[in-house]
């Protein structure tokens, strides 16, 4: 069985003490795997370091978050760019629309984001997507750039069963994590409607751990709390999960 974690924050300082024995925790459970979205520049060489310890196994991203969109954005997108450039990445993440942290950025927050949209076009890149309270701006830029060549991953969906169709109306995926695990997460109550073709599985470590080790640090290991409870809600076994949300990783990232 391989499972695939297509979105973990494996450089965060929050593993700092023992990075090496927390993926040595996930490899044991399968998850061997790991894409890796960035932050901001001050995150790359930290990044760098992980591939080269975990070559075939760590995968890397591109791009500006929404909430480090601030006053240096221009040179932040300048820098995803030439790395883009420079390099081979997987995917241009994690990019989008934060209102919860800070609503008076909103108008740069939607260029960096369509900016970073048509980067991925030209470089024929997925986009990974970060969405918080701001499904009504995310989709509207979508809207704008819709196309055969518009692609990715739509981060730790929350939304209701109608904006899951509407995100796979864009050729998104859903990224599904610890939040289907969550009594009031709402996903699991429609996710079975929604062909597991159009899903990936994903921790956000080291945010949003599943149940039963919610409002703790998460960890790729992690994934198989996910693994089980989405193989419980379409009724299949956990092996069947790994293999088709791993195969949807592949046709996405290209890897
Ligand atoms: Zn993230």
């Amino acid at each position: 069985m391989i499972i695939t974690d297509t979105h973990t924050h494996l450089y965060s300082e929050a593993f700092d003490e023992d990075r090496e024995e927390m993926i040595e925790r996930a490899l044991r459970e399968n998850i061997t795997r790991f894409f890796i979205p960035a932050i901001d520049s001050s995150f790359s060489e930290a990044m760098f370091e992980l591939e080269k310890k975990f070559p075939d196994k760590v995968f890397l991203m591109s791009g500006l978050h929404p909430t480090h969109v601030k006053e240096n954005y221009r040179q932040e997108l300048e820098f995803v760019k030439k790395e883009l450039s420079r390099r081979k990445y997987y995917a241009v993440g994690e990019i989008g629309i934060d209102l919860y942290w800070d609503k008076s950025t909103l108008e740069i927050q939607q260029e960096a984001f369509r900016y970073q949209i048509q980067l991925a076009k030209k470089h024929d890149l997925p986009i990974v997507i970060h969405c918080r309270e701001a499904f009504e701006e995310v989709f509207e830029v979508l809207e704008s750039e819709a196309g055969e060549d518009l692609y990715g991953i739509f981060h730790c969906f929350t939304g209701n069963q109608k904006q899951a169709e509407q995100a796979l109306s864009y050729n998104m995926k859903l990224g599904i994590g610890g939040v289907v695990t969550f009594k009031n997460g709402k996903i699991d109550q429609f996710l079975s409607v929604i062909p597991i073709s159009e899903i990936v599985l994903e921790t956000d470590s080291p945010y949003l751990a599943p149940v039963p080790y919610r409002g703790k640090r998460n960890e790729s290991s992690y994934l198989v709390n996910v693994l089980n409870k989405v193989a419980e809600i379409y009724n299949v076994t956990p092996e069947e999960v790994a293999a088709v949300t791993t195969q949807n990783s592949k046709d996405l990232f290209g890897i």
